[in-house]
């Protein structure tokens, strides 16, 4: 049987609904909209589709979102500066700096930028002090990805307490926050990485299977336990035809939106686990959809604490 839907377009359109009261609550009380500062440095392809997405959608919710720019040969100390900004700005609740920072800003660019970000406004969740918090489960404000995945499974219904969870990566924005929610909802996770020794049979064991690597199809059937629920993080952009042929059989309707657009983005999970896996989400509208909305639920919240901490409209 094939397996069940994860639609994270769908789950994202609920929470959107939820916040949409909150959000005009908010702005009557404090007599202004909750604030997002958005900070792109260059002109990374991809980094204008996302960014264009999270402006649209912020505003789409009612809440007040600007783009602060910086060129490609910005100083690292700029864009400091443009955060300080930002730091100090009434209007802004959350600050938002779009990965990738150009090479020449040095290898240690964006940790230097999370850091310098006030923790109140850090709806990335990539603070060390909110990280600190994750860790010792009590985040206001968690990284967006794994928090949207999250509300994937738990209105979906997929048991996370008790279960087995495997997440392949261990990055600081997906694969380390995400081990740390399922632990904190009482799963027995695994974290896995280029390294894990026998990772097909480690995968193998899990309830709940989240592969968060960025390897187009790498994921196959043989991963995944009969049954598991699966969520494909991935998203790699696919421009190599023969590759698309391989995943995708000659009936499916992503060949067609490829030899349309020249290019496909393509999950972790190869097609062949939804004849194994319980539930699966697909790429695009699964985790996608989640992650931005998530923004829009943590720029909330984070307007919410600096209102009531000043005593203000909270
Ligand atoms: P990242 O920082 O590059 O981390 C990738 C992780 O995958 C690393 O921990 C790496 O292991 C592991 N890995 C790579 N190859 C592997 C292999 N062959 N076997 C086992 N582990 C392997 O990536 P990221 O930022 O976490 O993003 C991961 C993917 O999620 C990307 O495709 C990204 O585009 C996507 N993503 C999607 C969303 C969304 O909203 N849909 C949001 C964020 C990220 P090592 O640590 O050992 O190198």
């Amino acid at each position: 049987m094939p397996a069940r839907l994860l639609d994270g377009a769908a789950v994202a359109n609920q929470i959107r609904a939820e916040l949409a009261p909150a959000v005009a609550s908010f702005s009557s009380r404090a007599g202004r909209p909750p604030g997002l500062g958005i900070v792109r440095v260059g002109h990374d392809p991809a980094s204008e589709f996302y960014v264009r997405g999270k402006l649209k959608s912020a505003g789409e919710a009612g809440l007040r979102s600007d783009l602060e720019r910086l060129p490609d040969t910005a100083a690292l100390a700029d864009l400091l500066a443009l955060v300080d900004r930002l730091n100090r700005s009434d209007a802004h609740d959350g600050i938002l700096v779009q990965s990738p920072l150009p090479a020449a800003m040095g290898e240690d660019a964006e940790q230097r930028v999370f850091d310098v970000i006030d923790p109140r406004k850090d709806v990335d969740g990539f603070h060390p002090v909110n990280v600190g918090r994750l860790v010792q489960n009590r985040a206001t404000l968690a990284a967006c990805t794994p928090s949207g995945i999250i509300e994937l499974l738990e209105r979906s219904n997929v048991p996370i307490a008790g279960s087995r969870a495997v997440v392949i990566g261990r990055s600081d924005i997906v694969g380390k926050p995400m081990a740390l929610l399922l632990l904190h909802r009482h799963a027995t996770v695994t974290v896995c990485h280029s390294k894990t020794a026998d990772l097909p049979g480690v995968c193998a064991a899990a309830d709940v299977l989240i592969s968060a690597i960025g390897r187009p199809g790498f994921v196959r059937r043989h991963f995944v336990k009969p049954g598991a629920a699966v969520v494909d993080v991935g998203t790699t952009q696919v421009t190599d035809a023969a590759l698309v042929d391989r995943l995708f059989d000659s009936a499916s309707s992503r060949r067609q939106v490829f030899a349309r657009r020249g290019a496909l983005v393509v999950g972790d999970v190869h097609p062949e686990v939804a004849e194994v896996a319980g539930a699966l989400s697909p790429v695009p509208g699964g985790v996608g959809p989640l992650t931005i909305v998530m923004l829009l639920k943590n720029t909330l919240i984070a307007a919410e604490q600096r209102a009531g901490g000043a005593g203000g409209a909270g």
